[in-house]
C-alpha cells in the first residue's frame, strides 16, 4: 500500500488499522535499533559533519557573478542578447518563483528565442513530470490553506525531502566560514541541570564572576541586594536569576542564557530550573544544549533527597539524554559542606554513575568533578585547598568544559529553527530566538513559519548580541523577522526553508521508551507531549506493538497495556498540528517526551507521520 496519498477523502482508519502493511513501511523507514535506552536516543557526533558546497563547485566554474552571466558568456550572447535574458528571467521568476534552477530557465530562453510564454510551456512541460511549481501552486502550500487537496499525494505524504538546499542567490561555503569565526572558536550550547537548591545558579553564576563576566560594581550590588532581602547566600545566583519573581521565591523559573568563553569555545549557557513546576521549562533549555552540567548537593541527607524518587536529578539526566545529549560534567558540588571528603565524592559518584550508564551516557563521556559553587573553587582553577589536592587531580570546571567535543552541525539540510522565544523589536517587525537545528540562513531569505503557515523575511540576524550576515546549525540566533504578525508566531512554531517546508501533522507514530510509571499506560491515556520547546496535550491514540528490547522484534501486537521499562511503538494524537519531523530525517526535531501528571513517563522517537499542509485538520 502506498503511503502516499491525499488527504481529504480519505479513510485513515482503513490504513491505520492495517497492522501488516503499516508494520512493514515503519520497517522500511526506521533507521535505528530500539534494542535499549541509549539506542533510541540520538548520539551528535555518529556522523562526521557534512556541509554544503560553494556554488562554484556545483555549477563548476568560478568567479560569475550569477548563473545568468555565466550562461551568458557560455553562449557568447551580444549585450543586448543578455539583456533580454535577463528580463526574461525576471518575467519567469514572477511565475515559477525558485521552483526551477536557472540554468534550466535559462535554457528555455535560449530554446524559445527570447520568448518568455514559450519558454514557461517548455518549462512547465518539462516539470510536470518532476513536478515543477509555480508562485501559485506555491500559494497552495505556503498560503491558502484551504486548497489542500491541490497539493499532489507525493508532496503531502512524503516526509520532507533532505536534500542539499538549491538556493539561487550566492551560497556562502558554510564550512570554511564556520572555522573561520569566532576566531576559530567553536560553539556550544551547555545547559545546567539539578535538584532545586543543588546550587546551580550559584555555581554558574560564580563561574561568570571568576571569568569577569560579571563586573565588581554589579557584583557588589548584587551582595547588598541580597543582604538586604535576607539572603546573602544568593548573591552569586542573582547573577542568573535575573527576574524579581525569582529572587523572591529563590528559584529559577525560566531559562536564562547568558555566554562566556573558555580556551577552545564559546558557551552559551542555559541555566534551566530545577523546580518540579518547571520542568517544562527546563526541556526549552535542554533541548537546545549540546552538553550538560549536572549539578548535586553533596551535602549529606541533600544529594539523597535530589536522588531518590521525586527529585529532580534523576529525571533531568533521562531528559537530557532523551533530547539528544551525550556529554555530560557532574558538578559534585557544595563539597565544603563535607570537609571535601574523598569518600562522600566517591559515594556519589558510583550512584550516580550506575544510574547514567542506565540513562543511556558512555561512561567515557561523563566526567565528576567536586566543586564549592559559594567558595568558588576547583570552578576555573584546580583546587588549591590540601583537603582536595590531596585525593583530586582531575580538570577543574572549566577545563572540563573546554574539553567537551564539538557536536555535529546539520549544515547540509534544510533549514529549521524551532522558536523559543518571541518579543517585539524597538523597529519594523518582530524576533524570534532559537537553536538553529538544520541548515542555514543568510540576511534577507525568506522563511517558511510552521504553524501558522505563512512566510516573512529574515530582516536580520543576531548571534551573541551581534549583528551577523548569516548563521548555521548549531547556533542559538535572534531573528528580526519582518512581514509576518507576530501575533502568530508561538514558541514551538519552526522556521523552515520555504522550499523544503516541514509538514505539520496531529497524528503520528513513534517507537517509545517507557520510564517509571506507577499506573499503565493504556489506550486514550492523556499526556503531555514535549518536544523542542513545545508542550502540547496529546492523547495516546492505539497502542500497537510491544518490542523486544534487544532485537526490536514485535513481541506481542495490539497489547492492552504498556508498563515500566517496556519499548513499545504506538499512535500519538494531538490536538493542534505539531511540526515534528521524522526522527531518521531531522533527528532533533524527531525526539519526543511524553508526561503525565508532573512526571517524564516515557521517551520517543517519529517513525511515520500523517501530515497535513497548513490546517487541514481544523475542518
Ligand atoms: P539552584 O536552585 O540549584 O539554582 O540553587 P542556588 O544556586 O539558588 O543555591 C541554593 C542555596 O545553596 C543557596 O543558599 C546557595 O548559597 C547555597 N549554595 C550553593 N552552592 C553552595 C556551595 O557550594 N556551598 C554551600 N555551602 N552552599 C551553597
Amino acid at each position: 500500500m502506498s503511503r502516499h496519498r491525499n488527504v481529504r477523502g480519505y479513510n485513515y482508519d482503513e490504513d491505520f488499522e492495517d497492522d501488516d502493511v503499516y508494520g512493514q513501511s515503519v520497517e522500511d523507514d526506521y533507521c535505528i535499533s530500539p534494542s535499549t535506552a541509549a539506542q533510541f536516543i540520538y548520539s551528535r557526533r555518529d556522523k562526521p559533519a557534512t556541509f554544503a558546497e560553494p556554488l562554484e563547485e556545483e555549477y563548476g566554474y568560478e568567479g560569475a557573478d550569477d548563473t545568468a552571466d555565466y550562461f551568458a558568456s557560455n553562449h557568447q550572447l551580444t549585450e543586448v542578447d543578455r539583456a533580454r535574458l535577463n528580463s526574461c528571467l525576471d518575467q519567469m521568476r514572477e511565475v515559477l518563483a525558485e521552483s526551477v534552477p536557472e540554468q534550466t530557465m535559462v535554457q528555455a530562453v535560449l530554446d524559445s528565442k527570447f520568448d518568455v510564454q514559450k519558454a514557461l510551456d517548455l518549462v512547465l512541460s518539462q516539470g510536470s513530470k518532476k513536478n515543477v511549481k509555480t508562485k501559485n501552486e506555491n500559494a497552495v502550500i505556503v498560503g491558502n490553506t484551504t486548497k489542500v487537496g491541490q497539493v499532489s499525494e507525493e508532496q503531502n505524504m512524503v516526509p520532507t525531502p533532505v536534500k542539499k538546499s538549491s538556493k539561487t542567490k550566492p551560497q556562502i561555503d558554510v564550512k570554511a566560514e564556520l572555522e573561520k569565526r569566532q576566531g576559530g572558536k567553536q560553539l556550544l550550547n551547555l545547559v545546567v541541570i539539578g535538584h532545586v537548591d543543588a546550587g546551580k545558579s550559584t555555581l554558574m553564576g560564580h563561574l561568570l564572576y571568576l571569568l569577569g563576566n560579571v563586573n565588581k560594581r554589579t557584583m557588589h550590588k548584587y551582595e547588598q541586594e541580597s543582604k538586604k532581602a535576607g539572603k546573602a547566600s544568593f548573591a552569586y545566583a542573582w547573577v542568573l536569576d535575573e527576574t524579581g519573581e525569582e529572587r523572591e521565591r529563590g528559584v529559577t523559573m525560566d531559562v536564562g542564557m547568558t555566554k562566556f568563553e573558555t580556551k577552545t569555545k564559546i558557551i552559551t549557557l542555559m541555566d534551566a530550573p530545577g523546580h518540579k513546576d518547571f520542568i517544562p521549562n527546563m526541556i526549552t533549555g535542554a533541548a537546545q544544549a549540546d552538553v550538560a552540567i549536572l549539578v548535586v548537593d553533596a551535602s549529606r541527607g541533600e544529594f539523597e533527597a535530589g536522588f531518590e524518587t521525586g527529585g529532580q536529578t534523576r529525571e533531568h539526566g533521562l531528559l537530557v539524554r532523551s533530547l539528544g545529549v551525550t556529554q555530560l560534567a557532574v558538578a559534585v558540588n557544595k563539597m565544603d559542606q563535607v570537609d571535601w571528603q574523598q569518600e562522600r565524592f566517591q559515594e556519589i559518584t558510583n550512584k550516580l554513575s550506575q544510574f547514567l550508564k542506565q540513562a543511556g551516557f558512555k561512561e567515557s563521556d561523563v566526567a565528576y568533578i567536586p566543586t564549592s559553587g559559594l567558595g568558588g573553587e576547583n570552578l576555573v582553577t584546580r583546587g588549591q585547598s590540601s583537603d582536595l589536592t590531596q585525593w583530586y587531580k582531575g580538570n577543574c570546571l572549566l577545563e572540563q568544559i573546554d574539553s567537551f567535543k564539538p557536536p555535529q552541525r546539520s549544515v547540509d539540510k534544510p533549514f529549521r529553527l524551532c522558536v523559543a522565544d518571541v518579543f517585539k523589536d524597538q523597529g519594523s517587525g518582530f524576533c524570534v530566538t532559537g537553536k538553529i537545528e538544520a541548515g542555514y540562513i543568510q540576511v534577507g531569505e525568506r522563511l517558511l513559519a510552521m504553524p501558522p503557515n505563512e512566510t516573512c523575511t529574515a530582516k536580520g540576524i543576531t548571534l551573541h548580541d551581534e549583528p551577523v550576515d548569516w548563521a548555521a546549525a548549531g547556533d542559538h540566533v535572534s531573528l528580526t523577522l519582518t512581514g509576518m504578525d507576530i501575533i502568530k508566531i508561538n514558541v514551538g512554531s519552526v522556521f523552515c526553508d520555504p522550499k523544503e517546508p516541514i509538514k505539520v501533522c496531529t497524528r503520528f507514530r513513534a517507537r517509545v521508551l517507557i520510564f517509571n510509571t506507577e499506573v499503565p499506560i493504556t489506550k486514550g491515556f492523556p499526556v503531555l507531549l514535549h518536544y523542542q520547546t513545545v508542550s502540547e496535550p496529546a492523547t495516546i491514540r492505539r497502542l500497537l506493538s510491544v518490542l523486544h528490547k534487544n532485537t526490536g522484534e514485535v513481541t506481542k501486537k495490539k497489547p492492552k497495556f504498556l508498563t515500566k521499562g517496556q519499548n513499545a511503538e504506538i499512535e500519538l494524537q494531538t490536538q493542534r498540528p505539531v511540526a515534528l519531523e521524522l526522527y531518521k530525517d531531522f533527528k532533533e526535531l524527531g525526539r519526543f517526551m511524553l508526561r503525565y501528571s508532573g512526571s517524564t513517563i516515557a521517551a520517543g522517537v517519529v517513525t511515520e507521520k500523517h501530515c497535513f499542509w497548513g490546517y487541514e485538520e481544523k475542518r
